[in-house]
């Protein structure tokens, strides 16, 4: 299937590794031009170098955090700049720390809200009227299981996505006629520096191994395997595509079943 993607141009936050990553390489490949950002200067340069040379597209890389407002907008401007457009925007970023309720000041609430949310909100309002001029647009959130099925000791993660969630599913209906579809992924457990860091952690607490924990984590999934990058950033670009036109305020999980509800 051609989907439709050749000289378009990406905004993919949060992408030197892991799941946003995953999206940049298969967005270049499919022939997306490339706005990247992410924290790290070392890691997001290696990103960058590798997915030019892969896909011979342009890629920009931008050190940006993402809870930083004035960040996020450097990011949405230095877009505009390169390459004067941005047709599909994937939000992402760093999960927001785990815990219990009481465990979370004030401004870790304040700075979950910033990341997760705020970066949303405002990338989206820098390429939304662009979008809208051309009639042709495609606004995709990586958000999380936990959207549909709270996911223990994750309360600040929980609760933020859940808001990006009503906003992306409000936008959705007020830009449907304007060629604009936004929708969620809402990705499973994922074999990820995430996930693998944060079993090595458990395994420490708790004197096991990090593949023990991730064994636990397994029997949770159907599946009976953490997912792979490449799997969930397939999901991501078929909703990016041409074909997708038609889909639009959904949230879509790539879980290997690990949600047990029935819608
Ligand atoms: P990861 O840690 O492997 O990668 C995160 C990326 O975000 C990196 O490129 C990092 O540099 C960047 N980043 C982190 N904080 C940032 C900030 N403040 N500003 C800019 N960039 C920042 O994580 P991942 O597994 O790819 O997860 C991506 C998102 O998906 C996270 O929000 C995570 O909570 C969510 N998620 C992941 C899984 C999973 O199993 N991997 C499951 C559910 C939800």
């Amino acid at each position: 299937m051609d989907l439709g993607l050749n000289e378009k141009v990406a905004l993919v936050a949060a992408s030197s590794r892991g799941l946003g990553r995953a999206v940049a390489e298969v967005l270049a490949a499919e022939g997306c031009d490339l706005v990247l950002c992410a924290r790290g200067k070392d890691a997001l340069a290696e990103t960058a170098n590798a997915i030019r040379t892969a896909s011979k597209r342009k890629v920009v890389a931008l050190t940006a955090d993402l809870s930083n407002a004035e960040d996020v907008s450097q990011v949405a401007a230095a877009a505009m700049q390169e390459f004067g457009r941005v047709d599909v925007l994937v939000t992402n970023g760093g999960g927001p720390p785990a815990g219990p309720f009481e465990s979370h000041s004030a401004e870790a609430w304040h700075a979950a809200v910033r990341q997760t949310l705020d970066s949303v909100v405002e990338l989206t309002r820098a390429v939304l009227p662009g979008m809208k001029e051309r009639h042709w647009g495609r606004i995709i959130n990586i958000t999380s299981i936990a959207v549909k099925q709270p996911v223990d000791n994750l309360i600040l993660s929980n609760s933020v996505r859940a808001a990006v969630t009503g906003f992306a599913r409000t936008l959705a209906n007020e830009v449907a006629s304007s060629g604009v579809t936004v929708n969620n992924v809402m990705p499973g457990y994922t074999r990820t520096d995430r996930v693998t860091n944060l079993a090595a952690k458990n395994a420490q607490l708790r004197g096991t191994t990090a593949d023990e924990q991730l064994g636990l984590i397994e029997k949770q999934i159907p599946m009976g395997r953490l997912g792979e990058p490449r799997e969930f950033a397939a999901m991501v670009a078929f909703l990016a595509s041409e074909q997708a036109s038609y889909v639009t305020g959904a949230s879509i999980a790539v879980d290997g079943g690990w949600i047990k509800s029935l819608l």
